[in-house]
């Protein structure tokens, strides 16, 4: 095998959106941006779509478009950056229904496509996206009698469950909301495992869906497997890589792997990191580079033909661990050089 393969599990996927699923007594949708946390946007949707998802979720119109290619008609395709001016024709052509976020996307909608889908996004205390309760209060009439298909806000904290935000966004959130007919919803992953308060009509799980913390329970979706490139012994006192970062200490033998950070392998996690081979750890030795990591392989009596980053023994929150960072973005990090392949079907 000579390029790196990013192996993307359906049937795990479409497992974790059947427990997420599970967990509440409303409608689960599923969050697909950032083609699908860098999984593809396509092949994860559609999977999703045999398991029985009806609507879902992109940051922005163009990523909408490319959707609405893969589905076909039918699901519905909410955008949560809204309608954006320059936005018309892709939110017409592709029947997107924009989450609009102020009295100006209100006025640009009615005005550019008066009578077609919209859902409203309220701000609840995140100062992201989504009207301001002041806003809302002197559109609310008017936009309630268009029929929104959703009114919907996001939640700050919710992966740390005791965060008083959580209770304190839910409350205003109900104050914006309470009485009207629309369905709503406030829950990402976060929210749904904050319990049935959180749920209302509709969940937006994404990160929950490929494997990723706070869902614990998640299945792995993601494995990535590195190709070895080249092996050679090194003497006590040779270095390995840039900045002869990393000195043997006894004589041993390196492997050569073919993925860097131009692939997403955050040059930061070089220090922690581990690969494997089958069973045994190895340890990643020396900088990470651009197009190659170098891995001691000392232990081993045969060094197989790929190496393992992502997969059994390591997950994207292993990762993102090791780097500081979280595993929303090790996932859309991902490189475009991968060979995606996809199991499970
Ligand atoms: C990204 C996003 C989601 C999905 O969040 P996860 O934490 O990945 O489940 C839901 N709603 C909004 C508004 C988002 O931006």
């Amino acid at each position: 095998m000579a390029t790196a393969t990013l192996t993307i599990d359906l049937a795990a996927l479409r497992s974790n959106w059947r427990a997420l699923n599970e967990m509440t007594g409303c409608e689960t949708a599923a969050v697909v941006k950032a083609n699908a946390y860098g999984l593809g946007a396509a092949p994860v949707a559609k999977a999703l779509a045999q398991e029985g998802v009806r609507r879902f979720f992109v940051a922005v119109a163009s990523e909408g478009a490319a959707l609405r290619d893969a589905l076909g008609p039918g699901p519905e395709i909410c955008v949560f950056s809204g309608h954006m001016e320059g936005d018309t024709a892709l939110i017409r052509d592709n029947a997107l229904v924009p989450m609009l976020n102020s009295i100006d996307q209100m006025l640009r909608h009615v005005e550019a496509l008066p009578g077609t889908r919209f859902g409203i996004q309220l701000d609840s205390g995140m100062n992201r996206l989504g009207m301001e309760p002041a806003e809302w209060s002197a559109l609310r009439d008017l936009a309630l009698a268009q029929k929104p298909v959703l009114v919907m806000s996001h939640l700050a904290c919710a992966d740390e469950p005791d965060h008083p935000m959580n209770a304190h966004q839910l409350r205003m959130f109900r104050e914006m909301t309470d009485g009207i007919e629309a369905p709503r919803s406030l829950a990402a992953t976060g929210g749904i495992l904050l319990g049935r308060d959180y749920h209302f009509d509709v969940t937006r799980p994404g990160i929950g869906l490929y494997g990723g913390l706070p869902f614990v329970d998640a299945l792995p979706v993601a494995a990535l497997d590195l190709p070895v490139v080249q092996v050679r012994p090194v003497a006590v006192g040779e270095s390995v890589g840039y900045g002869n970062s990393w000195v043997a200490r006894v004589p041993g033998r390196i492997a050569t792997v073919s993925a860097g950070y131009a692939d997403g392998i955050l040059r930061a996690i070089g220090p922690k990191a581990s690969l494997w081979a089958g069973e045994t750890r190895c340890k990643v030795v020396g900088r990470v580079s651009m197009d190659l990591i170098t891995v001691d392989v000392t232990a081993l009596k045969d060094v197989p033909d790929t190496l393992e980053l992502l997969g059994r023994h390591q997950s994207v929150d292993t990762l993102a661990d090791w780097a500081g960072t979280i595993g929303y973005e090790i996932l859309t990090s991902l490189g475009g050089r991968y060979d995606r392949r996809y199991s499970g079907a």
